[in-house]
């Protein structure tokens, strides 16, 4: 039995004022969807965080300024799109609980993950609210506001949890009634542990959310609308030449999202990929372009399709001399880099060290570099970004690295890696060099936009 089950998700700027809601809810409608998954509105989750940064501080004077933003966004989106006192009432609730936690940090001049986390659901809760109000007056189906929570079960691990995926299933199938005869509105980025405490997915994580959804409801597509028409072979404000593209593979465009193109949280093609449920990623301000659809297999298969970079790079490396002959060495690296939830993109080796790529922030992290420092000398170097190759069968393709090189011709790359997947190859170049080497890689691997092409 195949259900049509559509799971759409709609980004912060898809939901940024009345206007951007009016359109996703447009959207929403044309596309039948069954399960529409929102994140809060353009910027809030941000303000959120500078709310807790501030009451933290015992500013509460920013705290204050940053409150009456908040309501004065929300409440004149309220305004703009429904009479109905009910909603405007919720909404105040939603705002003197957020404002009595808030409060309570202050006090406390301290806040806890756990209560970080209840805090930043606001904004989804908010958006959810408002979104479903949007959507109920431009159809005449039936659509709820579902709260998330009763599904959405995770760890406890506040600002980074885990979802259960079979938990989520199993609720999933006991709390919706998924014939379409209903459209949800439920929130991204927010869950609830076993205890009933609400838990976040990490910054960015709708997309994931939405995947997670998807799978469990066995939906027959996922769409991520964004405030870019789809994935382009590069980003588009480095390389003017970027071009867009149409299909791509799941593993392909897992690599991107994992070495730094921002279109997708890294982790939401995993759910998908599962249940092998298509991707279509779109931009809510021009719904009509072609967007990308990610699927598990493409129909073309190029050497490189897309290029990508994460910047804020730090080498670092781990050497000692105990390591020459040894066992076991390279475990209790990679056990310590797992304690810490740390995760590694780039690795090599030599007989007696271990250097590997981390984001800068990571350095910050004095435990874990102190655990590093007991298996032994610990260096690091910083102003890289890593670049990466997207495409098919790298690894088995001849003259690859030297076709590259060439093209880079005069710019040091410190540290690749080649082989371990058919799907990228990874450089670190320094920072400053990292545009150029792109723009030069792109004109040479990629090529230019033609006249008939779309332009970006
Ligand atoms: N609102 C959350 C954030 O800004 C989640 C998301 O938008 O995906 O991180
Ligand atoms: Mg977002």
């Amino acid at each position: 039995m195949s259900r049509n089950v559509v799971v759409s998700k709609f980004g912060g700027s898809s939901m940024a004022d009345q206007v951007a809601m009016a359109r996703s809810a447009q959207i929403a409608i044309e596309r039948n969807s069954t399960i529409v998954v929102v994140s809060a509105t353009y910027g809030t989750t941000n303000k959120l965080v500078g709310l807790v940064k501030n009451a933290e501080l015992g500013q509460w004077n920013e705290c204050e300024k940053l409150l009456f933003q908040l309501r004065e966004k929300h409440f004149d989106i309220c305004q703009n799109i429904t009479q109905n006192q009910i909603i405007s009432e919720q909404l105040r609730l939603h705002f003197n609980e957020l404002e009595t936690l808030i409060r309570g940090v202050f006090l406390l001049q301290e806040c806890s993950l756990k209560a970080k986390d209840q805090i930043l659901s606001f904004g989804e809760r908010i958006s959810s609210l408002l979104f479903t109000e949007v959507l109920r007056d431009l159809t005449q189906k039936d659509v709820q506001l579902f709260d998330v929570r009763s599904i959405m079960i995770t760890d406890s691990h506040f600002g980074n949890a885990t979802a259960y995926t079979e938990i989520i299933k199993n609720k999933c199938k006991e709390h919706m009634n998924l014939d379409g005869s209903i459209t949800y509105v439920t929130q991204g980025f927010i869950g609830s542990d076993e205890t009933g405490a609400t838990t976040t997915l990490g910054r960015g994580g709708s997309d994931y959310s939405a995947a997670l959804i998807a799978e469990a409801a066995d939906a027959s597509v996922l769409e991520i609308w964004t405030d870019v028409a789809g994935i382009a072979s590069t980003d588009p404000r480095i390389c003017k030449n970027a071009l867009p593209i149409n299909e791509i593979s799941y593993n392909e465009a897992s690599e991107m999202a994992q070495y730094g193109a921002k279109i997708l949280h890294p982790t939401t093609l995993v759910p998908a990929m599962r249940k092998n449920i298509p991707v279509f990623v779109g931009s809510s301000y021009e719904k009509d372009k072609e967007g990308t659809w990610i699927r598990h297999d493409a129909s073309s298969t190029p050497l490189v399709r897309a290029i990508t970079r994460r910047t804020n790079q730090a080498l670092l490396s781990i050497r000692t001399p105990k390591m020459l002959n040894a066992f076991g060495f390279m475990s209790s690296i990679f056990d310590i880099f797992s304690r810490h939830r740390i995760s590694v993109d780039c690795v090599t080796t030599s007989e007696i060290s271990v250097a590997v790529t981390v984001d800068l922030s990571t350095l910050e992290n004095t435990k874990f570099i102190k655990e590093l420092r007991d298996i032994g000398e610990v260096r690091y170097e910083t102003n890289y970004a890593l670049i990466s190759l997207i495409g098919n069968n790298i690894s088995g393709t001849t003259g690859v690295a030297q076709n590259i090189f060439n093209s880079i011709e005069g710019i040091n790359v410190r540290m690749m890696c080649l082989g371990a997947s058919d799907y990228n190859f990874n450089f670190l170049v320094k920072e400053e060099d990292s545009e150029l080497a792109i723009a030069q890689l792109h004109e040479s691997l990629i090529g230019e936009m033609d006249e008939n092409s779309a332009t970006w």
